[in-house]
């Protein structure tokens, strides 16, 4: 193929490669709204590079390798037999081993796990560390459901998938809906069936393998990425008021983060609304939060009746007055008018501590307006890092201490930071943060899939 370089050619080129992808991926948005957000910067910076083009780089890696779907049946408190449906999606393997979450949710679908799977490759890609790229779930609604209910639906579910996973494999961790609780039953049940105690899982408690700091990592990295972004821009995190939304693990620990920054975090929210504290939660506060929803799983409107200085909302809370967001509950949720409120309040930059939190209306608001964006692939790395560093010393039958992840955790997200630098650069505007860490996370697996040949 010729070199393509004229920036017409390259949209050409686009249009007809997501043609291609949405004829492909039918019914599947989130999935292909994933893949045009990755080419769109990936493509002009390929243009002159024609080895991607004639290898079909970008359309091998809109394919995972392997889609497995399966049947979930397990049994209620009441002796009612229910079905679900299990998936994992192994999406590229090129750098590691598969790694990437389980997502117990009823909007759990193959699209919107395609389109995790496939943002966990350049995500991993990006840490520096050797992982592939995958992601699973259920459609499972854990919500009101008794410890003994989860249970019995973790052990069905990896009744089926452990054939599929292995610490060489394939490392699956938690995400929404998936914590501590469901980790340890998923753990135990595929070391009663397999015979063998290995790193197959992460994000496992602390007694049976678990890494320090993985908990924490990915609203802290968030929150490092965040104080980076701000840095670099001769600005600092320091005294800035922060929205934060959801209020599970990614929220609470971006929240903490914040606060031990010297900002102030200013909401957190579920899906039924949102509290908002204008003098910025305590640390009591958000510790509250943290026992509200990994122990009495209550609802974040409770957190009104509990403090006086905070107050609940229905909705989302971007319409709050804040220099920072952090969206951190799950897709989708700041659309191009709510973007639109937050400039106009003077937002000044804004971190996806979710996945694909902001919708393309969104990004192009933010970016056209010259706020800070740091994409999810780069802001929430740090879970899956310090993910893979508790691979690495279930490997080696050791374990490090809380100081020791600490540092690695934020080593991390700077050197992240800095390789979004490095291609995102702009001269006339802040760092183009989305490209640069599409095209960082793109280069590794990229060439390593030019190294193995057409497989
Ligand atoms: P949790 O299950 O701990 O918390 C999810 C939070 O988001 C809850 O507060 C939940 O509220 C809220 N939420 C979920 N769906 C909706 C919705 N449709 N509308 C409004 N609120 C909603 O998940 P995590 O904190 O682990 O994950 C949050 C996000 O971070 C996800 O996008 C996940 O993929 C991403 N992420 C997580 C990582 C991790 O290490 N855990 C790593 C990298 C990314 P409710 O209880 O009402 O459902």
């Amino acid at each position: 193929m010729s070199k393509i370089v004229s920036s017409d050619k390259v949209n050409d080129y686009l249009e007809r490669y997501m043609e291609g992808v949405d004829k492909r991926n039918p019914g599947q948005p989130e999935f292909t709204q994933a893949v045009r957000e990755v080419a769109s910067t990936v493509f002009p910076y390929i243009a002159d590079k024609p080895k991607y083009h004639e290898n079909q780089i970008l359309e091998r890696m809109a394919e995972p390798e392997r889609a497995i779907s399966f049947r979930v049946p397990w049994t209620d408190d009441k002796g009612n037999v229910r079905t679900n449906r299990g998936y994992r999606i192994q999406f590229n393997s090129s750098i590691g081993p598969y790694k990437g979450g389980i997502r117990f949710h009823p909007s759990v679908n193959e699209s919107i796990l395609k389109f995790l799977g496939y943002e966990q490759t350049f995500k991993n890609s990006l840490t520096g560390l050797p992982l592939g790229g995958g992601k699973g779930g259920a459609n499972f609604n854990p919500k009101g459901k008794s410890d003994n209910e989860v249970m019995r639906f973790c052990q069905s579910f990896i009744t089926e998938l452990y054939r599929h996973i292995g610490e060489d494999t394939d490392v699956p961790a938690g995400d929404i809906g998936v914590g501590g609780r469901e980790i340890g039953y998923m753990f135990g049940q595929y070391k009663r069936i397999t015979n063998r105690f290995v790193g197959v899982l992460t994000g496992k408690g602390l007694e049976f393998g678990g890494s320090k700091m993985r908990t924490e990592a990915t609203g802290y990295g968030a929150i490092f990425f965040l104080r980076n972004m701000l840095d670099q821009h001769k600005n600092t995190i320091e005294g800035k008021r922060v929205l934060v939304s959801g209020s599970g693990n990614v929220a609470t620990h971006a929240c903490e983060k914040v606060l031990q920054l010297g900002g102030s975090p200013l909401t957190m929210s579920d899906s039924g609304g949102f509290v908002h504290c204008p003098d910025g939660f305590s640390q009591e506060q958000i510790d509250w939060v943290k026992e509200l929803k990994t122990v009495r799983r209550g609802r974040i409107s409770e957190a009104a009746d509990e403090f006086n200085n905070i107050t609940f909302h229905e909705g989302r809370p971007w319409g709050v007055e804040a220099d920072c967001a952090v969206p951190s509950a799950t897709q989708n949720e700041i659309n191009g008018d709510e973007a639109k409120t937050l400039i106009k309040n003077g937002i000044k930059a804004v971190a996806e501590a979710a996945n694909m939190p902001c919708e393309q209306a969104a990004v192009d608001a933010f970016v056209d307006a010259d706020v800070l964006f740091g994409p999810a692939k780069a802001v929430n790395a740090g879970g899956v890092g310090v993910s893979g560093l508790e691979m690495s010393q279930n490997s080696a039958r050791i374990a490090w201490s809380e100081d020791d992840l600490r540092k690695l955790l934020e080593n991390m997200m700077n050197d992240i930071h800095n390789s979004c630098v490095e291609f995102g650069n702009t001269s006339d505007g802040p760092v183009d943060y989305l490209a640069g860490a599409n095209i960082a996370g793109f280069v590794k697996v990229a060439d390593a899939m030019l190294s193995y040949g057409h497989v």
